[in-house]
């Protein structure tokens, strides 16, 4: 607003119709924030009106400023800034044209304040040029604007100097502003750089396009995101892990304007996450997924396989005497073969597909993409022919199996757990079934698995409550007088009734069982061995059953002695029946704790022979004295040529090596007259008698020790004299 005091002079002599228009504008210029004056252009600037805004103002009221009454205007004026001040007026009145200037006042308290001067010099009533115009205090706006100013340079100075890049994008994908640290984090030379090379931030930027939509989408749903973490493009086509934070900005409408925010490089936390994610998912040796990543996979592949419609194979590998090799050769050896195997298996299978490594010698593959059973079985026989290739150890050439166990998405389960139980519960099947081939999972398996559970736990409650009783099977010379006893253990349940030693023994060798059921079994046999030959005349051997898992101890030896003292039983009554499991294991100390036997005074008796590998060398190099012919070879010995001639071999290879051959598994007059025959020495089986509680035992032996034979059919062999 622009007050002319010269009007206000004049409208104060005009008529009464006029006058109050006079006063309206003598009211409103006394009542506004600020000074109207008209003054002089002179080196004072001498007042000849001032309004009484004056006195709020510079603390002095009218009648002190006009004519330079008290002071002059030119006094008041800040002494720093009268040049400035009297150089624009004067330019302004030499051009006619209107001025505004700030600059300071000094009031009359000695207080500094601030003014904005506009004005315009006229010629007044009398034609001399005066100036009018206006000053009004703006000390507050100029210390606020000046606070402003502050702030913005501090906050400039924090978005030019923040080591995390700080960003504004239009919803549509283009930089407002980037800082230099966003700059250098994306690889360009500047802010400007960055934003002209930068337009389309979704298809330019992440790496994953999807990712742009995710951020607007959270954007839109929650306002911001937080730790919004992406792989990024930098300007030279290399990648890194960035994450941001940041919030959209919304005008008074709560319509979206743009989005701003700070950016992270986060490439080296997520290299050492993944290096931490890789070695907490990897088998170390082998470089395989390990059992957290194959849990994953088998969820991943479930889930894939039902979509496709496909079948999902959880295949269960182990391999078959690994334990021997590692403990024989050492595990320098051990890791060896275990890495080879790994190498074989990944070429066995697709890239999609899985082999992981679950510890020791446990591998597990997974197949997807197999519509039929006919090519899973196809791909496990490659799988065994790869494993069963020989491998050179520590400069020796090798042969390993597998036996691997198979169950199938959908058929077999349909979560990860129930899919890798059943592939093992099959897998101990195609261990049992003789090794070296593959078992698919069935129902039947898993009711066998689930009662293998129990009977673990029955059979340790067995062994604290001596539910265990031993049975005696004689064994018979070729006039079936009786020469000795197989001690066989027994258990009958309470509750499952009797349960045979083929189905206790393997649980009670896994778990360790074995030791404390091997002691009792001892216990009873040397004690019943005893009696029995204090009141007979001639000497009755006894012998019991050592598994093998008991020569993985290093007493054993000790051990059996000190049952042998406890019984008074000397030990040359006593058989060890061995099976050929033993030795195959590290041969050296095999051949020590065999050693150790012999001394102590025991038979050693090979159990089970002509079943699995029968290597002959295995009889010249270990001490044995007795050779048992396998039930196996001596069933069916009677009509089939085969095995009868295994069964011819084996005697007298065992007589040519001066062992005592006994066969096992006798059960009618035709076996036993071809085996006496060809000159075995022993004999035992249902033929003769089946395993005899031992208050029977003992009845029998009184009775004279014979066993003997029933009218006899004629079997076309001759007896021998
Ligand atoms: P094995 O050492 O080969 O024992 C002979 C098995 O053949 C016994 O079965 C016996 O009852 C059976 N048998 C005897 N004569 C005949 C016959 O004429 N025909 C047929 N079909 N079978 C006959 P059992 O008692 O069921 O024992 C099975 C296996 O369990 C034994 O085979 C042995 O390996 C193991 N075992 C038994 N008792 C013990 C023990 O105290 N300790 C250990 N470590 N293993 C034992
Ligand atoms: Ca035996
Ligand atoms: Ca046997």
């Amino acid at each position: 607003m622009s007050v002319h005091p010269a009007r206000i002079r004049r409208t104060s002599l005009l008529s009464t119709g006029e006058l109050d228009r006079a006063r309206v504008l003598d009211t409103l210029v006394n009542n506004l924030d600020g000074m109207a004056y008209r003054c002089l252009h002179d080196a004072s600037w001498r007042m000849i009106f001032v309004s009484q805004g004056c006195l709020a103002l510079t603390g002095y009221g009218p009648v002190e400023l006009v004519q330079n009454a008290t002071i002059s205007w030119e006094d008041i004026t800040h002494p720093l800034d009268r040049p400035r001040v009297r150089g624009q007026i004067d330019a302004a009145v030499r051009s006619g044209q209107r001025f505004t200037v700030d600059y300071r006042i000094t009031t009359q308290a000695g207080q500094i304040k601030w003014v904005h001067e506009r004005g315009i010099a006229v010629p007044d009533e009398q034609g001399e040029l005066v100036i009018e115009g206006f000053i009004e205090d703006v000390t507050a706006q100029r210390e606020m604007a000046q606070a402003q100013k502050e702030a913005e340079l501090r906050y400039r100075s924090i978005f030019e100097h923040a080591s995390e890049g700080i960003f504004q994008t239009s919803i549509d994908g283009r930089y407002l502003a980037a800082n230099p640290a966003l700059a250098r984090l994306y690889g360009y030379a500047s802010p400007a750089a960055l934003m002209a090379g930068l337009d389309d931030i979704g298809t330019q930027l992440y790496v994953r396009s999807s990712q742009r939509e995710r951020f607007r989408q959270l954007m839109a749903q929650q306002g911001e995101v937080l730790n919004f973490e992406s792989e990024v493009y930098r300007q030279d086509g290399t990648r890194i892990w960035i994450s941001e934070n940041a919030h959209a900005v919304r005008d008074s409408e709560g319509q979206t304007l743009y989005y701003e925010g700070t950016v992270q490089d986060i490439s080296e936390r997520k290299r050492h996450q993944e290096e931490l994610e890789r070695q907490a998912n990897h088998d170390m040796l082998t470089g395989l997924p390990n059992r957290i990543l194959l849990d994953d996979r088998v969820e991943q592949g479930i889930a894939r396989a039902s979509r496709l419609g496909y079948y999902l194979t959880v295949v269960f590998i182990d391999l078959d005497n690994f334990k021997f090799i590692n403990d024989s050769l050492g595990h320098g050896a051990g890791d060896e073969l275990l890495k080879e195997i790994a190498n074989r298996l990944r070429h066995c299978v697709r890239t999609s597909d899985t082999v992981a490594r679950l510890g020791g010698d446990e591998f597990v593959l997974l197949l997807g993409d197999h519509f039929r059973a006919s090519t899973v079985i196809s791909q496990l026989r490659r799988v065994l022919a790869e494993i069963g290739r020989p491998v050179m150890l520590s400069g020796r050439e090798f042969h390993v199996g597998a036996s691997l166990g198979v169950a199938m998405y959908p058929a077999d389960g349909e979560d990860p757990a129930s899919l890798l139980k059943h592939a093992d519960t099959a897998m101990y099947a195609a261990k049992n079934r003789g090794r070296n081939n593959f078992q698919f999972f069935t129902s039947e398996l898993n009711r066998v698995a689930d009662e293998r559970l129990n009977l673990e736990a029955a059979l340790r409650q067995a062994i604290e409550r001596d539910e265990f009783e031993v049975h005696y099977q004689p064994k018979v010379d070729h006039r079936r007088r009786i020469v000795g006893v197989e001690a066989l253990a027994r258990w009958t349940h309470p509750e499952y009734g009797p349960i045979s030693p083929d189905r206790f023994i393997p649980i009670a060798e896994e778990t360790g069982l074995i030791v404390p059921l091997t002691t009792i079994i001892l216990r009873r046999a040397f004690a019943a061995a005893r009696d029995w030959n204090r009141r007979l005349p001639t000497p009755l051997h006894v012998a019991v059953n050592l598994s093998p898992r008991l020569f993985l101890s290093g007493d054993i030896v000790a051990h059996v002695a000190s049952l042998l003292e406890e019984a008074q039983l000397p030990s040359s009554l006593v058989e060890l029946e061995i099976t050929e499991t033993v030795f195959m294991g590290d041969s050296d100390s095999v051949v020590a704790t065999l050693g150790d036997f012999k001394a102590l005074g025991v038979q050693l008796a090979m159990d089970d022979f002509g079943t699995g590998y029968s290597a002959l060398s295995y009889l010249r190099r270990f001490p044995l004295d007795i050779i048992k012919i396998d039930r196996s070879l001596v069933t069916g010995i009677e009509h089939e040529e085969e095995v009868a001639m295994i069964a011819r071999a084996v005697i007298s290879l065992g007589q040519s090596l001066r062992k005592t051959v006994v066969a096992e598994g006798v059960e009618n007059q035709a076996q036993f007259d071809f085996l006496r025959y060809q000159g075995c020495h022993e004999f035992q089986g249902y033929l003769l008698s089946r395993p005899l509680p031992q208050a029977e035992m003992t009845r029998l032996l009184q009775a004279g020790g014979v066993l003997a034979a029933p009218a006899r059919p004629a079997s076309g062999f001759a007896p021998l004299a």
